[in-house]
């Protein structure tokens, strides 16, 4: 039942009429607010300083995707350029996240990478970072290839990995030889069967394993999970093999388990928080309802109650 609804939810999210119809409704703030930080900029800044203040690091996303010409790439660009200035301002720099369908990937790799190479050399210059999200598999080789490239060039770049992929183990292999920084998820479209892990337990299996490998042999990875008990593994090999804490990082999903979030940090650990803003926060949305279909019954109750 749990996967049929999980399936339905990740179909609708590709739906542009619902699309349109919830993003410009009147009810778009309190739909949204707990996995958004707001529509504008300025609300964006307010969340990342909040966070810093407790001792939480951010990465900030504009939201947007597949987006329909090479303008609206340029203006996506422009978009996180603007809000690379301002996070210059915070101690220290959040690091921004972007998505290449944003950046125009689906019209022109060449200008997609030229998109993404501004983000890259303006984040190096407050000593902030580019890291690119992993979309669905269809995106992968370039994305994987667009981010090496750059690693090598520039430096201040990180990939993504999904756990539900067969490939994973392989990419992540390649990736620890180039040095390239890593953040691993279990991953969040709908794959086939041929290309990824059907059941849950042999994603989370294989999340446990890349995880290890990441932290005994990759660059400063980042494990993103409020997965506990993964977590947990995670936390007792770090102590097994005495592994600093400034050499990973734990990331987590703004307005998702609240509770662990605080736990790590009280536990002295770098947490990093993904966080969203902007109007066109629909597929995200619906990614995160697919992931706790509970979700869908806490929304229902809170636009009853207000
Ligand atoms: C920082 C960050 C960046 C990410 N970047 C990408 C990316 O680039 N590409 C990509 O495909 N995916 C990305 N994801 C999403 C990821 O792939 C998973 O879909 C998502 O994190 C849920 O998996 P989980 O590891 O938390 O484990 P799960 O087994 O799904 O969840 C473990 C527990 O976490 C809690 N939980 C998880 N999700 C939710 C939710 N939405 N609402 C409420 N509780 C929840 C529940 O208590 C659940 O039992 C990212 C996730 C994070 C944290």
């Amino acid at each position: 039942m749990v996967s049929v609804l999980r399936s339905l939810l990740l179909l609708l999210s590709r739906q542009s009429w619902l699309r349109r119809w919830m993003e410009t409704s009147p009810a778009a703030d309190r739909i949204t607010s707990r996995f958004v930080a707001g529509s504008t900029l300025e609300r964006e800044l307010t969340v990342c300083q909040k966070l810093n203040a407790e001792g939480i690091l951010a990465t900030l996303d504009h939201l947007g995707e597949s987006v329909t010409s090479l303008e609206e790439a340029q203006s996506a660009r422009d978009d996180y350029l603007a809000a690379l200035h301002c996070l210059a301002g915070l101690s220290p720099p959040a690091t921004v996240s972007v998505k290449l369908t944003q950046l125009g990937l689906n019209f022109s790799e060449d200008a997609c990478r030229a998109n993404v190479e501004q983000l890259v050399e303006c984040a190096g210059r407050i000593d902030s970072r580019v890291e690119v999200d992993m979309e669905s598999s269809e995106y992968v080789d370039r994305t994987l290839r667009m981010v090496s490239d750059l690693h090598a060039k520039h430096g201040n770049v990180r990939a993504v990995i999904q756990a539900y992929l067969y490939r994973s183990e392989s990419d992540i292999e390649a990736l620890c030889r180039e040095g390239v920084p890593v953040r691993l998820c279990k991953g969040a479209y709908r794959e086939p069967s041929d290309l990824a892990f059907p059941k849950k337990s042999d994603v989370d299996g294989n999340y446990a394993r890349l995880m290890i490998r990441l932290l005994d042999h990759g660059v400063y990875p980042a494990l993103a999970t409020h997965d506990e008990k993964l977590l947990r593994r995670a936390i007792a090999h770090i102590r097994e093999r005495n592994i600093p804490a400034d050499r990973f990082e734990f990331q987590m999903l703004y307005g998702v388990r609240r509770d662990l979030q605080r736990r790590l940090v009280a536990d002295g650990f770098r947490l990093r928080l993904y966080v969203p803003y902007g109007n066109a926060w629909y597929p995200y949305f619906m990614r995160r309802l697919a992931e706790r279909p509970a979700n869908v019954l806490f929304l229902a109750r809170n636009l009853l109650k207000s």
